[in-house]
């Protein structure tokens, strides 16, 4: 097996439990190696840490799969599949949609596969995995049994691997988009045109939590996609909803879903742009959720950013009701809880308003955190009580 040694020192994190082994951290590469071959990783003193799969031009040279001195094989993927979902079974029990592989956490880095019941939609993120598509869907055959598998690799990221961006059927016929239920409640989802994989279900949690605010509330939900938060808010009994998103296509979804969950009495739409939306309207609410896409992108637009989101939230806070509630998000990985605490800081004080922190939330538990892994945690949710 050909095999890479990492520099004196360089194994701390590694050994901690972190499966990325960086360019600069290797000392040594015992032979040639090619995008996406399997490679053992040693250490200084030539101690085996694992296994994994190397990439010459990526920051991240190795994605260990492994740390014992095992192929990576069929049988481990399965192995790796079968813990993954029998963990989500168990939290979300009489439930068939959810993220059933996220990375890292399930230890697969460079993976990712949301369920919607029969319909499997992957993401992939590194050479490695991309090198070994036959495998992935072989044992994805095996342990799902699946109607349907495609691949919605038409995000930027892959880009860091020298990946092109694509949507492919892999398994199956084309799907066509079809009904989902979370928490009783009905979502059209369409995952082969609609974002990301078509629905958001690292907010599940975050939306039930919402429900103890909104009886008999006026809620406001931006970035509103298919009415996740509208629709949760309106079974929670709120008084009225407006669904707020730039996008027609989400806004058409969101309707369908107002519709088929018989609440178009209470939620209402409006196509806008969110700063444009808050910065016009002189009404009040007593809930508002914002939860936009990630404002920074990468590190180096961190300010920026921050200041994006500064505006956005004070903005946002000038249009709560005194006593009322913010469900503030962000889901950008390069803000940290602290960065976006702080930002609120300011918001709130340019705002003239006071801010409580009722609950600091994050990611759904089908997108759990690995604490070795700061990478895998990457969405804050606030719930602030405003004065
Ligand atoms: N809250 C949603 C997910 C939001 S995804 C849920 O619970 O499922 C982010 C959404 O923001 C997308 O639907 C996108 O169309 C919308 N969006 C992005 N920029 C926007 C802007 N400037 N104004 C309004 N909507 C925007």
């Amino acid at each position: 097996m050909k095999s890479v040694t990492l520099k004196k020192n360089q194994d701390k994190r590694v050994l901690a439990g972190h499966p990325w082994v960086f360019s600069n951290e290797i000392g040594d590469v015992s032979e040639a190696l090619e995008l996406g071959e399997e490679v053992a990783v040693q250490s200084y003193q030539k101690r085996l840490i694992g296994r994994g799969f190397y990439h010459p031009r990526s920051l991240i040279a190795v994605r260990l799969m492994t740390r014992n001195d095992e192929p990576i094989d069929k049988r481990l993927w399965v192995e790796r599949l079968r813990r993954a979902w029998s963990f989500r079974r168990r939290i979300y029990p009489q439930h068939e949609c959810y993220r059933v592989i996220f990375g890292e956490s399930d230890g697969i880095s460079g993976l990712v596969v949301d369920k919607y019941g029969s319909l499997l939609v992957v993401q992939v993120f590194s050479a490695g995995i991309e090198r070994r598509k036959q495998m992935v869907l072989d044992a994805l055959i095996e342990v799902f049994n699946p109607r349907c598998v495609i691949a919605r690799n038409d995000f930027v990221a892959r880009e860091q691997e020298g990946l092109p961006q694509s949507k492919e059927l892999w398994f199956g016929e084309m799907p066509e988009a079809q009904w989902i239920e979370q928490d009783a409640i009905r979502f059209w989802v369409d995952s082969w045109n609609g974002q990301k994989t078509g629905f958001f279900f690292d907010q599940r949690d975050n939306r039930v939590a919402l429900q103890q605010y909104v009886t008999n509330q006026r809620v406001l939900d931006c970035f509103s996609y298919s009415g996740g938060f509208a629709l949760y808010s309106a079974a929670g009994a709120a008084r009225s909803v407006l669904a707020v998103d730039a996008s027609s296509e989400a806004l058409k979804g969101a309707e369908v879903n107002f519709k088929e969950n018989r609440c178009q009495r209470i939620c209402s739409l409006c196509q806008a742009d969110i700063f444009e939306f808050l910065k016009q309207t002189r009404d009040r609410y007593d809930v508002v959720v914002l939860d936009p896409p990630a404002l920074v992108k990468r590190k180096i637009s961190l300010k920026e950013g921050l200041r994006g989101y500064q505006n956005l939230n004070q903005r946002a806070l000038a249009r709560v009701e005194p006593g009322g509630i913010l469900a503030t998000c962000c889901c950008s990985y390069h803000v940290t809880e602290e960065d976006f605490r702080a930002q609120l800081v300011e918001a709130a004080r340019r705002a003239g308003r006071e801010i409580q922190l009722l609950e600091s939330r994050t990611q759904a538990r089908d997108h759990p955190i690995l604490l070795a892994v700061r990478e895998t945690s990457y969405l804050k949710c606030l719930l602030l009580r405003v004065l």
